[in-house]
């Protein structure tokens, strides 16, 4: 049955996108959509030169924050989407969720923030989230921890290996103890995939933080990170107030968590691609049949 399925080609590749964005007066009239500055460095850069850098600042390799759908396109060679149909609720009847939900759905375009795919990369099949942190700052309420959860049962079932992109704020507040009982739950849908002795790749993306940092995402059997990435569980000045002390330089950035051995590398968003083929190669995962 798995060979009958259609694999859709990224709709828009970045050379497309750039193409288009060349073309479009509208957006070439305008110096603010053809320029933006660079959050690390401070330079005004050309939004063509940020694109063609795999939305990374040439300068100071800065990483720009990017929606999930162009971590696929700029990943995979083919994939098609997995998740299941979302409806929203709100399990504690939190008194500004609906609101909120629909003021981050139109600002996003998303109606969660959460991009299940299978796909390829090269000859290799494989399962690929990417959490999205326009929506809710990608924080984990229950249909995230379900999403991430029935990942690993769909990539378990199948024999594949999987990568998450985590970007997250941690736990969705409002859904309370919902959103904490996510730790656990995709904490042990890890633990599950992992007696079927399949590779689970984590990325840790500039921010993760809280919930998502202590669960799923610290629990991979390689664990990556893009240059710069915060990433910890309680923020630096809750954690300076509680200690009562002064913390390092650079403390919660990757470069620091990997030399603390957090981390098993950083790697920047050029060479993700062909970093992660390296890796499900040397898993042995090879020449899937398209
Ligand atoms: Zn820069």
């Amino acid at each position: 049955m798995e060979q009958n399925i259609r694999y859709e080609k990224p709709v828009i590749s970045i050379i497309k996108r750039l193409r288009k964005f060349r073309k479009d007066p509208k957006e070439a009239a305008l110096p603010e959509k053809l320029f933006e500055k660079c959050n690390g460095c401070g330079s005004l850069i050309s939004k063509n030169k940020i694109v063609e850098n795999f939305f990374t600042c040439p300068e100071c390799n800065y990483h720009f924050n990017i929606t999930s759908k162009d971590r696929m396109d700029m990943l995979l060679d083919g994939y098609r989407i997995i998740n299941r149909p979302f409806k929203f609720t709100n399990p504690i009847d939190f008194p500004t969720y609906k609101a909120k939900y629909r003021e981050n759905k139109k600002k996003s375009g998303l109606k969660e923030g959460i991009l299940t795919v299978e796909g390829y990369l090269n000859d290799i099949k494989l399962i690929v989230v990417s959490l999205d942190n326009r929506f809710f700052m990608g924080s984990m309420g229950s249909y995230i921890g379900e999403e991430i959860t029935k990942a690993f049962e769909h990539a378990g079932e199948r024999d594949l290996p999987i990568l998450i992109f985590s970007t997250s704020g941690g736990a969705r507040m409002q859904e309370g103890i919902f959103s904490l009982m996510q730790m656990a739950k995709t904490s042990i849908a890890v633990d599950r995939y992992g007696e079927t002795k399949n590779l689970y790749i984590s990325c840790m993306t500039h921010p993760t933080t809280g919930g998502v940092t202590a669960s799923f995402a610290s629990l991979g059997d390689i664990i990556l990170a893009e240059p710069g990435a915060l990433i910890g569980f309680a923020g630096a000045r809750v954690i300076k107030e509680t200690i009562k002390g002064e913390l390092p330089e650079n403390f919660q950035r990757a470069e620091f968590l990997k030399e603390k051995g957090f981390l098993d590398e950083i790697v920047h968003r050029k060479d993700m691609r062909e970093y992660i083929y390296k890796l499900l190669k040397l898993h042995g995962y090879r020449g899937c049949k398209k």
